[in-house]
This record gives structure tokens, C-alpha cells and sequence, in this order.
């Protein structure tokens, strides 16, 4: 799992990750938010709060969480044979899933300085209000995230984040080596 304050880059590296191990399976998490100008059809399942709170009765999700007033939610995951399953999700979701499979694998993704984690905010066209919300509430992700987690991963650059990371997912490999 990773988990990290909005701007530390937990999509992108994700992403990366999954791109360069097809044994790494991201999960696609469904989202009330709006999508984004420019962002991904696929980077959510987006649906309306009715469909949501509909797959919550039917207890469809591993976890799901409320995250600045927006509803996010994992649903059971089901990867192809093999493969390790990735969830990138917030701290809320993260202690959910630690709480049913303590054997989660929790890493934390940090910005180098609060200065490009503004500057990774507002590139995504937030406005400077909600990237101050995000910042706010990205302190409480790394306060919960570090009880949370295994490993801490600084990213400064894409490259050297996702290898420090494909180097804690071979670790873990070794020492469970039944996978998932
Ligand atoms: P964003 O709106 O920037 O895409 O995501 C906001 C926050 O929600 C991020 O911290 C992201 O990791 C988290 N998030 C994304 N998907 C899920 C999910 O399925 N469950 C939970 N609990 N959080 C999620």
C-alpha cells in the first residue's frame, strides 16, 4: 500500500511501478469526485454518491474512506493469478486494511519540501484554497501514515522512488514468498 500527503506524487509512482513489474496489479479505486481537467478516464471509476453508498450496502469495498468531502473506496480486489495486489489510497483506507490483512505491506511517500508539494498541488489545477486543504490534511497522512508504515520513500524524482520502491516489493517477495 502507499500512502503519502496529496503532491507527494503517489499516483505517478504508481503508476511507474505497475508499468515497469506485470506482476505489480493497481487496484482501481471508484471516487464521487469530479474528474479532473485532463486527467485520466480510467484513473478512478468516477460514479455518482447514490452508486457509492449502493456498493457500500452491498459491502462491496475492502475499504473506503471520506476525503475532503469526496467518497473513496477500494473494491475487494481481485488481480490476475500471480500478481501482487497495489493500493494506493489515503490513511483512513490504509488502517482499514491493516486492521483485516496485518500483513499489508504500508509505505510512505513524502515530498522533498512542502515547496514542491504546493508546486506538484497546484500543477494539477487545484485551486490555491484546496491545495492549502490538501497540504493541511496531508499532515495528518504522515502523522497516521508513519504508525502505519514499513518504509518511508522520499520521492525527489520518479525514477529514484520507484526503484527504491520495486526494491521493497522484491524484499517483501522474499520474505513471503506465497505471494499475496
Ligand atoms: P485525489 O482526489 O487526489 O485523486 O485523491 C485524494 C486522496 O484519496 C489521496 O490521498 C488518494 O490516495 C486517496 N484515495 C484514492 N483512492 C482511494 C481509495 O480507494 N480509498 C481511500 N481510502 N483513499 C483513496
Amino acid at each position: 500500500m502507499l500512502v503519502g500527503p496529496g503532491g507527494a506524487g503517489k499516483g505517478t509512482v504508481a503508476a511507474a511501478l505497475t508499468a515497469a513489474d506485470p506482476r505489480v496489479w493497481l487496484s482501481r479505486s471508484w471516487t464521487t469526485r469530479p474528474r479532473r481537467p485532463g486527467e485520466a478516464e480510467d484513473a478512478y471509476v468516477f460514479v455518482t454518491r447514490e452508486e457509492f453508498l449502493a456498493r457500500v450496502a452491498d459491502d462491496g469495498f475492502l475499504e473506503w474512506a471520506e476525503f475532503l468531502g469526496n467518497l473513496y473506496g477500494t473494491p475487494d480486489p481481485e488481480p490476475p493469478s500471480g500478481c501482487d495486489v497495489l493500493l494506493e489510497i489515503d490513511v483512513q483506507g490504509a488502517e482499514q486494511v491493516v486492521a483485516k490483512r496485518p500483513d499489508a505491506v504500508v509505505v510512505l511517500l513524502l515530498p522533498p519540501s512542502s515547496v514542491v508539494q504546493r508546486a506538484r498541488l497546484r500543477a494539477r489545477g487545484d485551486s490555491s484554497e484546496h491545495v492549502e486543504r490538501r497540504v493541511a490534511a496531508g499532515r495528518e497522512e504522515v502523522g497516521r501514515g508513519r504508525a502505519l508504515a514499513a518504509y518511508e520513500v522520499v520521492n525527489h524524482e520518479v525514477g529514484q522512488a520507484v526503484a527504491e520502491l520495486a526494491g521493497i516489493v522484491a524484499a517483501t517477495r522474499r520474505k513471503e514468498p506465497d505471494g499475496p
